[in-house]
């Protein structure tokens, strides 16, 4: 196997936009409990991104019941070789119902599953049907501040504008390596996904559902991997992990192509490709709504140990990257090693720009605002220094029903201030070798959770159990490895009208 390697994604680095955010004086009022405007802000932009599940299927009989049901059960997808890491993530992403009325409003004319500021908006539910959007209709648009449509065009020298470009970017790949389809805007694959898994629209080029071989609608068919939305996606994801491999060799690349990628690797090149879709100067609350989704906005605070001299950072990163422990005897806990990472702690001699001397410097970071869905990694790579071997961490990783983040908000420390707590809703598992193996999923869906494994999907629990996801491992030689969860609603009265009174 060959050594995994780390590629630089744009995903985890701070932005200029992002850096330029300062943090602001916190309320100051003893009966209303604090929050930052940053996290209020967030909060009451995710608020307006509709959280039904935007599930479209044709009503079955069920015989138990007797009466006429939508199936609402998760799909499977099938595996052919190592395309396993992809599908656990997307599994996880298809169950985060505002992430997925966001994505539906993609190339829409008008809100219909986030709701506007502007009170004289209209709600209007006509979608563009044409797959090729006019360009007169985009242009007319793009005052739009809301609007969202494919980065498409041509960039300056003329050649053809990458729907889903980012940073680095090797330019010398052989066209032999890119895939067929790996230049569709991201978008609009996903949009098309979501379609097809809940609403069974689109597959083999049939307009209505998904009919099994005695013709009986079968909403809940696992889903090919050929799939054209899901081809897409693939074939996207593999010139992504191309392009961030500059100046390799032909043979190099052709390894990394036809090896497995890491989940966590996939879902930083998917949605930074999401976010390169946006032209968040003409829509900049597009954007706000993707980091209300998916971005922590960390306050860290550096203090020189000489003189004293503070100095404030404010940086955002999709989700929470932690390391668990590595000891076999001691088992470890999410709750745990997110305190590890929030922890005080002394970086060794920085230069001060305040006294000009080489001193230690001590910083102490806060949570300045979370998101609505928390990405929390585990690293689960070691390397073995005597070797230089990477081997993976399967210690188990307990998982808690609730994790509870409020302690370390910015706002957190005299009086009452807004929780910020989260409940585990999606994970993804991986079982074997740190640079191959298999990815599997938990997840919730609107009625039931399930444990999916490829095109396998069984039911482990109604929507309400809350034990359901927490195993951990599952089954032999699974290990969480990412877990997504989903914020909290405030206690009752608290969130809405107080939350608005503070803006
Ligand atoms: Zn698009
Ligand atoms: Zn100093």
């Amino acid at each position: 196997m060959a050594p995994k390697h780390r590629y630089p994604t744009k995903g985890n680095r701070p932005t200029q936009a992002q850096t330029q955010i300062q943090p602001q004086a916190q309320p100051q009022t003893r009966s209303i409990p604090r929050i930052t405007p940053l996290q209020l802000r967030r909060t009451k932009i995710a608020n307006k991104i509709r959280k039904t599940w935007p599930i479209a299927r044709t009503k079955t009989y069920d015989a138990k019941t007797r009466r006429r049901k939508m199936n609402k059960d998760s799909r499977g997808m099938t595996n052919s070789d190592i395309v396993c890491n992809r599908n656990a993530l997307l599994q996880v992403l298809l169950h985060l119902p505002k992430f997925c009325n966001w994505v539906l409003e993609h190339k829409l004319k008008n809100a219909k599953h986030v709701k506007k500021d502007n009170k004289d908006a209209v709600e209007d539910e006509t979608e563009e049907g044409n797959e090729n959007h006019d360009k007169v209709e985009n242009e007319r648009e793009t005052h739009d501040s809301h609007a969202w449509f494919c980065n498409t065009g041509f960039n300056e020298d003329g050649s053809k504008k990458d729907p889903n470009y980012w940073t680095p970017k090797a330019e010398d790949i052989p066209d032999s390596l890119i895939p067929d389809h790996s230049w569709i805007c991201v978008a609009c694959l996903m949009k098309n996904l979501i379609e097809v898994y809940w609403c069974g629209i689109g597959e083999n080029g049939s307009d209505g559902e998904d009919e099994d071989e005695e013709g009986t609608p079968s909403p809940t068919r696992p889903l090919s991997q050929n799939l054209y939305p899901l081809s897409g996606i693939h074939d996207s994801a593999i010139r992504w992990r191309l392009q961030g491999i500059p100046n390799q060799p032909y043979n190099v690349r052709l390894v990394e192509k036809e090896s497995q990628q890491a989940a966590d690797e996939f879902l930083t090149h998917f949605l930074d490709a999401l976010e390169c879709s946006i032209d968040q100067t003409a829509h900049p609350d597009r954007y706000e709504q993707m980091q209300s989704l998916f971005y922590v906005s960390k306050n860290e605070t550096g203090t020189c140990t000489n003189c004293a001299h503070p100095v404030n950072k404010l940086t955002s990163h999709m989700g929470l990257d932690i390391v668990p422990l590595l000891s076999k005897r001691q088992s470890d806990s999410i709750d745990a090693a997110v305190a590890r990472d929030m922890a005080d702690h002394k970086i060794e001699g920085v230069n001060c720009e305040n006294c000009y001397h080489t001193a230690d410097r001590d910083v102490h970071t806060t949570i300045e605002a979370g998101p609505e869905y928390l990405v929390v990694r585990l690293q689960l790579t070691q390397y073995n220094q005597r070797t230089g071997q990477s081997y993976k961490n399967t210690n188990p990783v307990r998982i808690d029903p609730v994790l509870d983040l409020t302690q370390y908000t910015t706002s957190a420390g005299n009086g009452p201030v807004v929780p910020l707590r989260y409940r585990p809703i999606g994970i993804v598992f991986h079982a074997g070798a740190i640079d191959g193996g298999h990815y599997v999923s938990k997840v919730t869906g609107p009625e039931k959770k399930f444990f999916i494994n490829d095109d396998s999907v069984m039911e482990i629990g109604r929507v309400n159990d809350k034990g359901a996801l927490l195993e951990n491992p599952y089954q032999g030689g699974f290990n969480a490895y990412l877990v997504v969860y989903g914020k909290m609603a405030n206690e009752r009265g608290r969130s809405g009208r107080e939350l608005e009174g503070l803006m």
